[in-house]
């Protein structure tokens, strides 16, 4: 990993992160497309978003897992999937020669959702030194014995980086929640210590995205017996995962608050498609790459007079 320590630069690195703070704010609307809110002019292209927009109680019911505008097949979408692939490997170079900024993606969704599927499907050939992934368990311990928050804000992404958390945050009013492991008047609070958090994460020059990929009932009975009668699947089925099957509505009424009291303008929540794996791609990518173009990463001009300078032979 690249050396960050502060050394006898160390007010550089003071200063420099100073003007980057400054940079955010001038940042802080910016964002356009992705991170302003519904008044703002559509976009262009003009395909749909997704986004959960403050203000307004989004019904996961009527969210159709099986959308996929007008493409019907995996060809369809081929081309453009590339070229937004293609889009976030330039930008996420940016990001990395710029060390000014960063990116935080949260994936969410229930069991065979397709959080480790997008993960592969989307940062196919971006620069693995510039991305981390972090998949959260059930914490332990340690975990434990701190705030709720801790081993989340642990991982955030330093400057420069492309952070994705696979499973988050948000699991401490979700699976929390549904499964009573505190009480409401823990879990309760933590909509607005979650907004603070990603509020203050923004501030430091953290980008936050977040989707909740959304898939049906029937198309999880699908997956999850698609596990079974393959053996080279089987390692991905758990017996727990029916148990939480069974709690299907609690947890989309679980995933309904969240999704409505954390989606703001600087960490917006996105509810994707996810019955068609080569759609819910499509939409995760073109998000992402949206909102790199947003946060207008440049490289670092280089040093004056490299037109003159002769390697010597
Ligand atoms: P998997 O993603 O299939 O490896 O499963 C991870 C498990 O960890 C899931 O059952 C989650 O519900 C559980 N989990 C993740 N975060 C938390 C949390 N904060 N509290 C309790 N369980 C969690
Ligand atoms: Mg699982």
């Amino acid at each position: 990993m690249d050396n960050r320590n502060d050394g006898p630069e160390g007010e550089d690195a003071v200063r420099e992160a100073a003007q980057a703070e400054a940079h955010q704010m001038s940042h802080s609307r910016a964002a356009a497309p992705e991170r302003v809110a519904v008044s703002d002019p559509p976009p262009d292209p003009n395909y749909p978003r997704y986004r959960v927009e403050p203000g307004h109680w989004l019904k996961l019911g009527d969210v159709h897992a099986d959308e996929s505008e007008h493409y019907t097949r995996k060809k369809d979408v081929a081309d453009e999937l590339d070229l937004q692939r293609e889009r976030i490997r330039d930008l996420q170079a940016r990001l990395y020669g710029e060390r000014r900024q960063s990116l935080l993606i949260v994936l969410q969704a229930m069991d065979t959702g397709g959080k480790d599927g997008t993960i592969r499907g989307v940062f196919q050939g971006v620069n693995p030194q510039g991305c981390q992934v972090w998949s959260f368990k059930a914490p332990g311990p340690e975990e434990l014995e701190h705030d709720f928050l801790w081993r989340y804000h642990l991982k955030a992404p330093p400057r420069g980086m492309i952070t994705i958390f696979n499973r988050s945050h948000y699991e401490d009013v979700l699976v929390v929640r549904v499964k009573h492991l505190v009480p409401e008047d823990v879990w309760r609070p933590r909509y607005d210590l979650i907004n603070e958090f990603e509020e203050m994460l923004a501030r430091s020059n953290t980008t936050v995205i977040k989707f909740y990929l959304h898939i049906s009932k029937a198309e999880q009975k699908h997956r999850l017996e698609s596990r079974l009668k393959d053996p080279n699947k089987h390692w991905k089925f758990s017996s727990g995962d029916l148990k939480e099957r069974a709690y299907w509505d609690e947890y989309m009424a679980a995933f309904e608050d969240a999704l409505n009291h954390c989606s703001t303008g600087n960490a917006p929540w996105y509810v994707v498609p996810a019955n068609k794996k080569w759609y819910r791609n499509l939409v995760v990518a073109r998000t992402i790459a949206d909102t790199l173009e947003a946060m207008a990463p440049q490289f670092p001009p280089g040093e004056k007079g490299l037109d003159k300078i002769v390697v010597p032979d």
